[in-house]
């Protein structure tokens, strides 16, 4: 098996993992990016097809890759020996990929909640709608109703209709309340404000609303009508498409699969990106959603403490920690209401790589035990869209993580269980 060694390796190409991998490389260290992506950026850096690298990543890409900092796209990190062997895939088949000290950037994923009709074709997550027309999708002229909970609502409505399409609505599950004080709150946030005031500007046009939730989408072959909960009063719309998501949920099954204490959903870090394995760090949203900045500020703490220095980490932790609250604040405005707990009907499928349905889920104890009787979280995305949804749910919290985290070919295993044999045997 090809092997590929490093001093530091960061997983995951977004703000975090490339301001980790330009902090290492700036110390001197040796650095391995890698990412399953096509193209590094991550989520809220994604160019569009014919765009190439976006500006912003493209920036610490080129400046990391000037101190001798290596990328690796299109591969995705699988399996681990320990903390120091890792595997991964990529178009040419497996890699081992050798480390002194990893700074996992996984990210986070959209959190999908499930209602009736949120199956039928043209309901989108929010975020995977955005990627979508950014990989070619038209969107020009289609009615689409964006709904869900979180700042990524009004910015992916705002991309829309920049897009041409005909955004009929925001619709944002938050009290009124909640929203009027965190807005109060951005004076501290100046960057931030300006942001929110340039969004809202660019939707005059598009009527937002709060206290509102989808109720359930209609349709024959596709979705045609989405009936909405609007202050307690039902609204119906025809629509082309629904952009629909909950928050975020970070990501952590690589985290977990290494051993690094997960608790509340996402990875434990010290005050300098420390998870509980030695030489584990970790950094961005699987600590917690937070936002891009923090995701970078944490980045560039975890990069210095990877190459050693704890001097030049401290001084990123002020920028950080102000990045912070104002991640504590979005997570109190934006916390999700009981009555989401309500979405689904008895019929509705939650696990759709499984096809289970609710009424099947309602009385299992907890994951593992709705693994077994229901095959529930073990389809081709192992649960990554399920698994958020019955944690908010069923308030479960994820069971055990096995390899392999993604679906590989078993002459990937093979090979894998044959390179994990030979580093046991070499250790003992
Ligand atoms: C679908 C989606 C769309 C979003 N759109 C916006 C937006 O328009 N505006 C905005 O302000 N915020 C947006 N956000 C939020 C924004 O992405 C985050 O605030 C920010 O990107 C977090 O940075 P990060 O580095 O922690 O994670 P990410 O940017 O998510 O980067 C994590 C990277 O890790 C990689 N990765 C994960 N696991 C593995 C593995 N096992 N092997 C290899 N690579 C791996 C992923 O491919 C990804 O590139 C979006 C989030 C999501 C989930």
């Amino acid at each position: 098996m090809h092997e590929i060694v490093s001093e530091v390796l960061v997983i995951g190409a977004g703000p975090a993992g490339l301001a980790a991998a330009a902090a290492a490389a700036d110390d001197g260290a040796d650095v391995l990016v890698v990412d399953e992506n096509p193209r590094p950026g991550g989520q809220i850096w994604r160019a569009d097809r014919d765009v190439g690298v976006r500006s912003e990543a493209g920036e610490l890409v080129t400046l990391a890759t000037s101190l001798g900092a290596r990328f690796l796209s299109g591969t995705a990190v699988f399996d681990a020996a320990g903390g120091r062997t890792l595997f991964a895939v990529n178009g040419h088949g497996p890699l081992a990929l050798r480390t002194k000290r990893v700074v996992l950037a996984l990210g986070a994923t959209e959190r999908q909640l499930p209602f009736p009709g949120w199956t039928l074709p043209g309901v989108f997550g929010v975020g995977g709608l955005q990627a979508l027309g950014k990989s070619g999708l038209d969107v020009s002229t289609r009615r689409i109703a964006v709904a869900g909970s979180g700042p990524l609502l009004l910015a992916v409505a705002a991309w829309l209709e920049r897009r041409g399409a005909k955004v009929l609505g925001v619709f944002e599950q938050a009290p009124k309340g909640d929203i009027v004080r965190f807005g109060r709150g951005l004076w501290r946030h100046p960057a931030k404000l300006m942001q929110a005031v340039h969004l809202l500007g660019s939707l005059f046009r598009v009527p937002c609303y709060h206290d509102a939730w989808p109720v359930r989408a209609e349709g024959r072959e596709q979705v045609e009508r989405l009936v909405l909960s609007v202050a307690g009063r039902e609204l119906t719309l025809e629509v082309d498409y629904v952009a629909c998501a909950f928050g975020f949920a970070p990501v952590t099954g690589l985290a977990a699969l290494l051993g690094c204490a997960i608790e509340d959903a996402r990875v434990q870090v010290d005050a300098f990106q420390r998870t509980s394995v030695e030489g584990v760090l970790c950094a961005g949203e699987s600590t917690g959603i937070a936002g891009a900045d923090c995701a970078r500020a944490e980045g560039v703490v975890a990069g210095h403490m990877a190459a050693g220095r704890e001097d030049l980490a401290r001084t990123a932790c002020r920028w950080r920690d102000r990045e912070r609250r104002f991640g504590a604040a979005l997570e109190r405005t934006f916390a999700l209401r009981d009555e989401l707990r309500t979405l689904p009907a008895t019929d509705t499928i939650v696990c759709r790589c499984e096809d289970v349905a609710w009424s099947a889920l309602v009385s299992r104890e907890d994951e593992r035990d709705a693994k077994l009787q229901t095959r529930a979280g073990m389809g081709s995305c192992q649960g990554r869209v399920c698994g958020a949804a019955l944690g908010f749910l069923k308030g479960w919290p994820r069971s055990r993580v096995r390899p392999p985290l993604i679906p590989v070919t078993m002459d990937v295993l093979a090979e894998v269980g044959a390179a994990r044999h030979r580093l046991e045997e070499s250790a003992s």
